[in-house]
């Protein structure tokens, strides 16, 4: 099921116990959740990749959704993948902004690739390995273009703030 407004589009699909949400576009603009949410549902999976932006009023509706889980769905864990820097920035600035119990399965890293003087953002995920929560722990990422190791492009741990309460 596909539902949206002219700017964001949310793909959405479930099996027994499993609701996935593929969000696409800018989240400007008031737009109601209408996921299968049950009290069986065990994990709502929010793939985020696609998602470009988000102003206030995003912010606000997404609020709604993540209460809109806890009350229809209050066992379930939340799975975030693909969060793009921007994100990461909201997450670690507003406070529940995804509530308990949740789990970062990816994130994007904003990197600087010295050779190509091009700055640009790097999956970080934890199909590889364990995912980071502390700077020193990164692991060593080259750039797509020239192989290069990229500089990471955040100042401190503070980044990995919402690494803080995930599964
Ligand atoms: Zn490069």
């Amino acid at each position: 099921m596909v539902v949206g407004n002219s700017r964001l589009e949310a793909e959405i699909s479930e099996d027994l116990t499993t609701v996935r949400i593929r969000l696409r576009g800018q989240f400007l603009e008031p737009f109601e959740l209408t996921a299968p949410l049950s009290v069986r549902t065990d994990t709502v999976v929010f793939e985020l990749t696609e998602l470009e932006r988000m102003n206030s009023v995003g912010v606000r509706q997404w609020d709604h959704w993540m209460r809109a889980i806890s009350k229809s769905a209050p066992k379930a864990v939340i799975e975030l993948k693909g969060m793009p820097g921007f994100f990461v920035d909201l997450f670690n600035l507003i406070h529940e902004f995804v509530p308990e119990p949740y789990r970062v399965e990816s994130f994007y890293l904003p990197c600087y690739c010295e050779q190509c003087e091009v700055s640009s953002e790097t999956l970080v995920s934890s199909a590889d390995e364990p995912l980071p929560r502390r700077v020193e722990q990164l692991p060593a990422l080259a750039c797509g273009t020239c192989g290069q190791q990229l500089d990471v492009d955040i100042v401190s741990d503070r980044y990995f703030q919402f690494m803080k309460k995930s599964l």
